[in-house]
């Protein structure tokens, strides 16, 4: 009863009749109040995750995480099978070995056959190595709610979510309901290449999927995503000394430099192509004509097919001869499709939003983003994702990052709910979309 009553106070007072209409059942206030008592483990179980470093590169950290990872999807009736990375190989890192892909399954199946195929995907490696010099969880400011460190948001915060909002599912009976699929992949921050395949095959056989990436600071969720590519861009040329023989010489730098003019044009905003040279390298001394250069790019695009139109110009531009006896190559991976709008993904974001009126938060509107998710994978598979499903937080990928710790307890009891209502839709037709 004590609970009961403590979510009905967390409910906070719907004023108007939208609110009243659209008020959360019994039950869902129930899943509500058991999560959020889950408030301070859900943080506890936050900052030691953060305190251990997933770095993409660090192999032996990513999988002492898996373990526990996989343990915790053990706990909750899953079978987990452990995919050993594959070595990938990318620009000057040869046999770079991330983590293992974990795939769990949860052993009891539903009895009823309607019952809907779930997917679950997140991340936990984080762009923040060992090497770096942000490494641990903190919190900041007076309040409290605040707290800073590599991957709070991105997205081991959104991993806690989707967890916690499994194991309010289970001890609500609820899990019994449904095909539940959960890939955890330790590749995303470079592109899921080694892990992309697995996961545009669990998308292929599932009804739709949830990616627990964080949602804006405001709390807005992501409609329609932008897709990504990434380039090297190499050239080798010729070394000679500068002074007694630059007539032998060819210059690499000059050759990209040349390159890179003719890269960068290729951006066209009316379009939604922009091509950007993030990086450039080249040459070893002032005094030595450059026999090598190179360069990150990196692409987006909103068209589906403009991202094969890029990609054969990039080669066009590599494959040309831009000074006499240098030479051109170029590596790269369309690793993002575009998340075009669609009308499936309306509905889950129209079904996310009654969730949130019914527990008096005002949705925002969802946006349009410039950076890729897995969610983009399922979404190019033809399934139906929401990709935003995570904390609310911001600044990802610098030291800056952060979360607002009050959203762990919330966006679980907001998931929880979510999938509650999308199973009673898929077996009870749109019942459960009141
Ligand atoms: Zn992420």
């Amino acid at each position: 009863v004590l609970s009961v009553l403590l979510a009905w106070a967390l409910c906070g007072t719907p004023s108007g009749a939208d609110l009243r209409a659209a008020a959360l059942s019994a039950g869902e206030v129930a899943l509500r109040a058991l999560l959020a008592g889950r408030q301070a483990e859900m943080e506890r179980m936050l900052e030691g995750w953060v305190n251990q470093n997933t770095g993409s590169f660090n192999r032996p950290g990513l999988e002492a995480f898996a373990d526990v990872l996989a343990g915790e999807l053990s706990g909750l009736d899953f079978a987990v099978e452990r995919e050993p990375a594959t070595p990938l190989w990318l620009p000057g890192r040869s046999d770079v070995v991330t983590g293992p892909l974990l795939i769990g399954r949860r052993r009891a199946a539903p009895s009823d056959r309607r019952a809907p195929r779930i997917l679950l995907v997140g991340h936990y490696d984080t762009v923040f190595e060992a090497s770096s010099g942000f490494q641990r969880f903190e919190r900041r400011g007076p309040d409290g709610v605040r707290a800073h460190g590599p991957g709070v948001a991105d997205m081991k915060g959104g991993l806690v979510v989707m967890l916690e909002a499994l194991r309010a599912l289970r001890e609500a009976k609820e899990l019994e309901r449904a095909h539940w699929v959960v890939v955890l992949n330790a590749d995303e921050e470079i592109g899921s290449l080694g892990s992309r395949e697995r996961i545009e095959a669990e998308a292929a056989a599932a009804d739709f999927g949830l990616v627990f990436e964080s949602a804006q600071d405001s709390g807005a969720m992501v409609r329609s995503r932008r897709g990504l590519g990434q380039f090297h861009l190499t050239v080798e040329g010729v070394a000679a000394h500068a002074g007694s023989a630059h007539e032998r010489g060819r210059s690499a730098v000059l050759a990209l430099a040349r390159k890179i003019v003719e890269v960068e044009a290729i951006t066209d905003y009316a379009r939604g192509v922009t091509v950007n040279v993030g990086t450039i390298e080249g040459g070893t001394k002032r005094n030595i004509v450059p026999s090598r250069a190179a360069a990150w790019i990196d692409v987006r695009y909103d068209e589906p097919a403009s991202g094969a139109w890029i990609e054969r110009e990039l080669q066009r531009i590599a494959d040309a001869t831009h000074v006499e006896g240098t030479r051109g190559a170029l590596w790269g991976r369309l690793h993002r499709p575009p998340k075009p709008p669609s009308d499936a993904v309306d509905r889950l974001l129209d079904t996310h939003a009654r969730v949130l009126r019914g527990m008096g938060i005002e949705p925002q509107p969802a946006l349009h983003s410039g950076g890729g998710t897995d969610g983009s994978l399922m979404g190019a598979a033809g399934l139906p994702t929401l990709d935003s499903m995570g904390v609310t937080g911001g600044r990802a990928h610098t030291n800056g990052e952060f979360i607002d710790l009050r959203s762990l307890s919330e966006r679980a009891a907001v998931a929880a709910i979510l999938l509650q209502r999308l199973i009673d839709a898929k077996l009870y037709g749109a019942a459960g979309e009141g």
